[in-house]
């Protein structure tokens, strides 16, 4: 069957920004639970004549205890159980905080490969110099992009696609 990728990070980093960018209109929704952010969401993306299944996730925070959180915690540990490759989304506005060290611990353990993704760099010139932090995660070069521009997404694909 087709390899899985699984977008991860925590909220608000642009994980669904990314996968609308690459899902089109082929989206399917699986509800677990009413509510939305809390599902995960597939569609079969094509990308250089290779085909994957990609997952959005709500999101991960790791020490929150509210039930939403949590319950958006346990789906996103599903995702990555079930992914074949990771991609990690940080937000290079927010720069690194403690909850994506968390995250990056739980990738860890999940012992998947992990492509780390910096988000939000709308503009490269200016910008590159605050992706470079990124590398403190210990988890690989991070690999920038702008969602919401639509920069460098060809470049994060191509590495997603020499793991299958
Ligand atoms: P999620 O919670 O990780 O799924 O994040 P969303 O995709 O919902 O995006 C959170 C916010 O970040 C929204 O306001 C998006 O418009 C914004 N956003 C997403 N990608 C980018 C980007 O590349 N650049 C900028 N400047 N904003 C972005
Ligand atoms: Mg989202």
């Amino acid at each position: 069957s087709k390899p899985v990728v699984a977008i991860v990070g925590r909220p608000n980093v642009g994980k669904s920004t990314l996968f609308n960018a690459l899902a089109g209109e082929k989206i399917a929704i699986v509800k677990d639970t009413p509510g939305v952010t809390r599902d995960r969401i597939y569609a079969e993306v094509n990308w250089l004549d290779k085909e994957f299944t990609l997952i959005d996730t709500g999101g991960i925070e790791p020490d929150s205890r509210d039930v939403i959180l949590s319950q958006m915690r346990e789906q996103a540990q599903i995702a990555i159980d079930t992914a074949d490759v990771i991609l990690f989304m940080t937000d290079v506005k927010q720069g690194l905080v403690d909850s994506d060290s968390k995250v990056a611990d739980m990738l860890r353990r999940s012992h998947k490969p992990v492509i780390l993704v910096v988000n939000k760099v709308d503009n490269f010139n200016k910008m590159m110099p605050d992706v470079y932090e990124f590398y403190n995660l210990g988890i690989g070069d991070p690999v920038p992009i702008s969602a919401s521009e639509r920069i460098g997404i060809g470049d994060m694909l191509d590495k997603v696609l020499a793991y299958f």
